[in-house]
């Protein structure tokens, strides 16, 4: 059965005193929460990722990732961030494909395969973000675009390190938007991407595979998305910003 798990993504948000505020409020009101056995995936800038591996220690729950990897061991990359970077601070999670990094940073299918390898070969567990745009939806290709960026950037991987990763289903008309995909669309996608997961590998690795749901997910709609059958929880932009609304969030997972 695949892990149920909330993360936010802080994107280029946060300065060093709101990020380290934002981080005891979570962990402060996840203490009422003991008891839950929750995964909880943290993304602030690199810049404060030590800083928040270390507020984190205390709560084996919460896990911590990097935004971004660069898809080369090390080297003269100016401005660059590793793999090996990132692990060595302790975080073991790193976000890749995010739609805002394919649209502004026009990072390729190629490029994005080549980071997870990157973030595997450390040990790194990546959340693989594919969707598809509006245009797409409307034309009514946004099944054929979804299988097509598993089957071109992520199925070069076997079995066993497919199931290392984690799927992030995000339409990108959803993402900062305020609209929401219904729960009717949002089900029948993830059904699908579980389906193309069982057709490639097996059954065991489909329903193994956390997908999580990401696009203006809040308090307010979360407990219904996560409900869903083949929704894993949440990959949250806006609402982590805020430990009440994420808090509320996390809650929400059944
Ligand atoms: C995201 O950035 O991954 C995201 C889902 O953002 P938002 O929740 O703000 O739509």
């Amino acid at each position: 059965m695949a892990r149920k798990i909330v993360a936010g993504n802080w994107k280029m948000n946060l300065n060093r005193d709101e990020a380290f505020a934002l981080v005891s409020e979570i962990t402060g009101m996840l203490k009422d929460e003991e008891s839950r056995n929750l995964k909880v995936i943290l993304f602030p800038s690199f810049v404060h990722l030590g800083a928040v591996v270390q507020l984190c220690l205390g709560d084996a729950r919460i896990h911590v990732g990097a935004q971004n990897c660069n898809d080369h061991v090390a080297g003269a990359y100016t401005g660059e961030i590793s793999a090996s970077m990132i692990q060595s601070y302790g975080a073991n999670h790193v976000l890749i494909g995010h739609s805002e990094r394919r649209l502004y940073f026009k990072e390729s299918g190629d490029l994005l395969s080549h980071k997870i390898n990157m973030a595997l070969q450390q040990s790194l567990t990546p959340v693989f973000c594919i969707g598809e745009s509006l245009e797409e939806r409307n034309s009514s290709i946004h099944f054929n675009r979804i299988e097509q960026q598993l089957s071109t950037e992520i199925f070069h991987l076997s079995g066993d390190d497919f199931k290392k990763c984690i799927i992030a289903y995000e339409p990108v008309w959803a993402i900062g938007t305020g609209l929401t995909a219904s729960p009717e669309q949002a089900q029948e996608m993830h059904a699908f991407i579980r389906a193309i997961i069982r057709k490639k590998y097996s059954i065991e690795v489909a329903e193994e595979t956390s997908i999580l749901y990401g696009g203006s997910c809040n308090d307010q709609n979360a407990a219904q998305i996560f409900s869903l059958p083949d929704v894993d929880g949440g990959l949250i932009g806006g609402a982590s910003l805020k430990s009440r609304s994420f808090v509320n969030i996390i809650k929400s997972l059944p």
